[in-house]
């Protein structure tokens, strides 16, 4: 991480100085008049989004919640790869990595044909595939990623806070600076106290029963019966062999387990897959208790035995898969969105894949860096409908995977057993779907933001509208080996990273040189266009350059420009854009992204790290005609 820029300042680096107009506000004061953003709901969607625009101080955001204060244990718990590389842009991935348990193997196990009432292990698959991220897939409570994401909202320059104790009840748009006009009430000290709010955007990230999602007349469609599940966190002895690792287990007769172990070493949450529910029934009237859950983990367990020592949390959990039909307001007056949706507010499916919490999270991730630039004045806001558009098509996506998976492991076990190639079903589907669970298969089509694949095959392993696949590289200036992905912050700029063709050195007259050149100079590029009076080169688009050789054979201080920019209020060259292969074993970032040795190439990657582009080292015009389809130039 880079700070000291503009002075030197004591203390913890990731506390960004505040910033001195934000606004300011004290636990119960008064909600104000008018904000740019209110956001409904302290879950992982509403925190993700707040942190991502507490960043950007000129934005008056207001997150609401209507419980009292944060939650302290429960719910998901599940980090998928994906959500950890957005943790690293957040800045803390290393502290989910050091306390969270990583899930390294899924081991399943099914009825003994020897003895049915018992269960035995039939197969371990490792659950991160080789080189499909640089980070771990991590358990741990859902309580601990608020908490994170509340700390990095409090040290971001905005110094955002919640204020609990308030829920929307209901919002209209209409005209003017501010359209959407929020009723609140007070759910806290004042109960019954009503606010009203006007906002020029607001993000309902309220959950399932989403009165956001209903005031703008979206409705969930999808499965009417809905599935019961009993979920608990235990402290427990057993002599169950795999309690550390996640399990998939299913008996013959006593239904499904899933263990899954948890941070610290001796937590253990378990989901019993309990009945469906008929449409109208609800779970409560079946009375299930905790006990309920310990004596059927313990009958499709045996010959194992589980002795609970304390339960930590348990709950009954009910859920379907379901999808609204509207992640936004546009349809209702046929204009631009104001009003957003996003999580559990607009799709709900099985705890089984796991993606509840990440995938709310990565909605408010798509969604938190276009409503930053659009509020900035720095990006045309037709593209805020691209919201609905890319995460409508991941999450209908998401509901198709999970019922299909729902659907293996709730096969009675002598259907689900073997998949015609001599291996389990249950695990044949388990590793087709490793790249869906880890959040890896996410693909946004070509629209504005991405572009057409006419030079696809100069990076064919960063496909365009995937997320940029980091890999290792070693920094010129300090010969430091490092993931080339983790120079990205969640700080709203674009990252253009320049692969230099074979024995492009930067020379004058090179392409790498000649690309550098023209970003810094030439009046038709998109650094020059939309970078403004007194603002870092490096402020819109952040270019970074990849080389082939060794660090000693690179001149650092000789670069252009561009790749040692003068920054900050003492003009300090910035040391950290030039890149080198890491030749120690790591692994060559040219062959492990199929970048094309001979010509290199440009791969232009949004501020949420999905690929935007990929173009040709003189490919200029087209950079440039991209960024006029979305930035605007400072009127
Ligand atoms: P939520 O986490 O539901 O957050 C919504 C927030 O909005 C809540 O804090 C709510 O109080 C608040 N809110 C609601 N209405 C209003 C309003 N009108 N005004 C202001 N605030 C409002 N997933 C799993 O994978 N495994 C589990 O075991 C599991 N257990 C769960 C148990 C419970 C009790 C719940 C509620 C969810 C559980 N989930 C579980 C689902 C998982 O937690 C969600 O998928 C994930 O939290 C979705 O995040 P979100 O931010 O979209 O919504």
């Amino acid at each position: 991480m880079q700070f000291y820029l503009d002075g030197f300042r004591g203390g913890d680096p990731d506390i960004r100085p505040a910033a001195p107009g934000r606004r300011l506000r004290e636990a119960h004061d008064r909600l104000p008049d008018t904000v740019d953003v209110l956001i409904a709901g302290c879950g992982p969607a509403g925190l993700c989004l707040a942190a991502q625009l507490a960043r950007f101080p000129g934005i008056d955001t207001l997150i609401v919640e209507r419980k009292p204060g944060p939650i302290e244990k429960g719910q998901a718990d599940g980090i998928n790869v994906r959500t950890m590389e957005m943790f690293q842009a957040f800045g803390f991935a290393g502290t989910v990595k050091r306390e969270s348990c990583w899930v390294n193997q899924t081991a399943f196990w099914v009825p003994d044909p020897a003895r049915p009432e018992h269960i035995r292990r039939i197969a371990r698959v490792q659950d991160v595939a080789d080189d499909s991220s640089e980070m771990p897939h991590a358990l741990i409570n859902q309580a601990r990623i608020h908490e994170l994401f509340l700390d990095a909202m409090m040290a971001a320059p905005a110094r955002l806070a919640p204020d609990y104790g308030w829920s929307v009840k209901d919002l209209v748009v209409e005209d003017g600076t501010h359209p959407v006009r929020v009723t609140l009430e007070n759910t806290g000290v004042n109960a019954g106290e009503t606010a009203a709010v006007r906002a020029k955007y607001v993000v309902g990230c309220d959950g399932a029963r989403s009165t956001v999602r209903k005031a703008i007349g979206g409705e969930m469609h999808g499965d009417a019966a809905h599935q019961a599940w009993g979920v608990m966190d235990i402290l427990a002895n057993t002599d169950f062999p795999d309690i550390r690792q996640k399990c998939v287990v299913s008996s013959a007769r006593e239904g499904n387990v899933l263990i899954l172990p948890r941070e610290g070493g001796y937590l253990v949450r378990l989901y019993v897959e309990l009945d469906k529910l008929s449409p109208d029934e609800r779970v409560a009237s079946r009375n299930f208790t905790a006990d309920h859950l310990i004596a059927a983990a313990n009958r499709i367990l045996r010959p194992h035995v589980l002795d609970v020592k304390e339960i930590v949390w348990w709950s009954i959990y009910e859920i379907g898969h379901r999808l609204s039909d509207r992640f936004d307001d546009a349809a209702n007056h046929g204009g631009l969105p104001r009003v957003f949706v996003a999580g559990d507010a607009c799709h709900t499916h099985s705890p089984k894949a796991g993606q509840g919490m990440n995938v709310s999270m990565q909605d408010t991730f798509n969604l938190g860096w276009k409503l930053a630039q659009v509020l900035r004045g720095r990006m045309a806001p037709e593209v805020l409908r691209s919201y609905a558009e890319e995460r409508r098509a991941e999450a209908r996506r998401l509901i198709e995977t999970d019922q299909a998976w729902a659907r293996t492991m709730s096969a009675p076990p002598g259907e689900s057993d073997l998949d015609g190639t001599g291996m389990p079903r249950i695990q044949a589907q388990f590793i087709e779907n490793l790249e869906f669970t880890g959040g890896l298969a996410v693909d946004y089509a070509h629209s504005i933001l991405s572009g057409g694949a006419e030079h696809q095959a100069l990076a064919t392993g960063q496909r365009i509208g995937r997320r940029f696949h980091s890999a290792p590289v070693v920094r010129v200036a300090d010969a430091r080996r490092m993931q080339l992905g983790h120079v990205a912050e969640a700080d709203g700029r674009w990252r253009l990273y320049a692969f230099a063709g074979a024995g492009d050195l930067c020379a004058p007259g090179s392409p790498m040189h000649g690309l550098a050149t023209w970003l810094a100079g030439d009046p038709a590029s998109p650094v020059v266009r939309h970078t403004r009076a007194g603002e870092d080169a490096d402020a819109v688009i952040d270019l970074r350059a990849v080389f082939q050789t060794t660090f000693e054979a690179l001149d650092a201080a000789g670069m252009p420009p561009l790749l040692r920019p003068a920054k900050g209020r003492f003009g300090l060259r910035d040391p950290e854009k030039v890149f080198c292969v890491d030749h120690k074993g790591a692994g060559d970032i040219f062959d492990m992204r199929g970048i094309d040795r001979a010509r290199g190439c440009m791969i232009l990657v949004r501020p949420d790290q999905y690929v935007a582009q990929v173009l040709p080292l003189d490919g200029v015009a087209a950079l440039a005609a991209f960024f006029d389809a979305i930035l605007l130039a400072e009127g």
